[in-house]
């Protein structure tokens, strides 16, 4: 089976691990401070926060940014459950705001109607790899008094307006699975433009330990210690995983322009395709495309969907609107919340993007499409 997303794993790759895993240290060593100043350089020079997870990076964030009971967060319904289940859980209220749908981006100006004085992040994803309209977006949302989330678990690499992805809001998390733009197997991070907001984050993901003499509350301390002021979690990314993030980091540059080329690749193939529209790429941006998400419009994804599947090709969905999981019908969302997004949500088909997958075989993607709606 052909995968719509899958690693690119170089000998380079490998050898970096095996020569960490030979290495004096498997959890908090040397590499993961080199890991996140390597992050760093390529989201803007601000202060990371490596950890375990995309789904832990917007747990750190929202934890660091004090979320809690009372506190509305907005996000894009079109997304991975995590951008706004992680805000659920830590008991604050999601107001979904509705997309564009020609981008699958939140729209400003549905975010423009969702935020109130209780609103204290506004979460928007940089969907399929481009950057949201943050220029339009951050006085939107600072205007309101709140905080701007990136969910970047899609678009590492990109930039918006000659800025990097990591630099365009307050907050930015990072996605390191392997389907993503770089990959550590599992693992995330958190990038914070504010000082208080990073050292906010540090502390919650390794259990809440506050480090810095500085901020003890004991006055003579021992020199062996170490206390907590808020309860944290274990969401530390380690030394092994750390030199295999390093080492992708280094072939970033080639996996964009990989990517590049395999979108060009299909919108030569595919354009006028009858009932199909690929999403529109935002002035301004140059983007690390994640994925490669086509509308099938007249109800016959399904059909395309099988077509691929009868050849060996997968395909997926990205993604169902988030309050159309159980989790959220049993807190009383409603269908027809967001209508953009849920008829995007009913044409969207990501084909297969990844580094490794040749010519040959986007035009095998290609051919199958066209041939079942030309
Ligand atoms: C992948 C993804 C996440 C979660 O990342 P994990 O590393 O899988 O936990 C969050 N948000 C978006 C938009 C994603 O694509």
């Amino acid at each position: 089976m052909l995968p719509y997303g899958h690693q690119s794993i170089s000998d380079e790759d490998v050898a970096a691990v095996v020569a960490a895993l030979r290495g004096e240290w498997l959890t908090t060593g040397p590499r993961v401070d080199e890991f996140e100043a390597a992050v760093s350089r390529v989201t803007g020079g601000h202060d990371v926060i490596s950890c375990t997870s995309g789904t832990a990076a917007l747990h750190v964030a929202y934890a660091a940014l004090g979320i809690g009971a009372g506190d509305e967060v907005v996000v894009t319904p079109m997304t991975f459950v995590a951008t706004a289940s992680c805000a659920s859980m830590l008991g604050a209220k999601v107001v979904f705001a509705d997309i564009d749908i020609t981008t699958g981006l939140i729209d400003p100006r549905a975010v423009d109607a969702c935020v109130s004085d209780r609103t204290k992040v506004v979460a928007a994803v940089d969907y399929a790899g481009q950057a949201a309209d943050y220029d339009v977006l951050n006085p939107i949302v600072h205007r309101a008094g709140a905080v701007m989330l990136d969910d970047a678990a899609h678009s590492i690499g990109g930039t918006y307006k000659g800025r990097p992805v990591g630099d365009l809001a307050d907050v930015t998390t990072l996605s390191f699975f392997p389907t993503k733009n770089v990959t550590t197997c599992e693992g995330g991070a958190v990038v914070c433009q504010d000082a208080d907001v990073a050292t906010r984050a540090r502390e919650f993901h390794r259990v809440g330990m506050v480090r810095d003499p500085q901020r003890f509350r004991a006055s003579i301390p021992d020199p062996w210690h170490q206390e907590v002021h808020e309860f944290g979690l274990n969401y530390r990314l380690n030394d092994v995983m750390c030199a295999l993030g390093q080492s992708q980091l280094t072939r970033l540059p080639q996996f964009k322009a990989r990517r590049t080329a395999i979108r060009a690749r299909y919108l030569a193939g595919l354009a006028g395709v009858p009932g199909l529209e690929v999403i529109r790429q935002m002035p301004d941006t140059d983007p690390a495309w994640h994925l490669f998400p086509v509308r099938i419009l007249d109800g016959r994804r399904r059909e395309v969907y099988e077509a691929l599947k009868a050849v060996g090709i997968a395909s997926q969905v990205n993604y169902m609107p988030v309050y159309w999981h159980p989790a959220y019908e049993d807190l009383g969302y409603q269908r027809g919340l967001c209508p953009q997004a849920e008829a995007f949500s009913q044409q969207e088909l990501s084909l297969p993007m990844f580094p490794d997958l040749t010519d040959a075989e986007v035009d095998r993607v290609v051919e199958v499409v066209v041939g079942v709606l030309r």
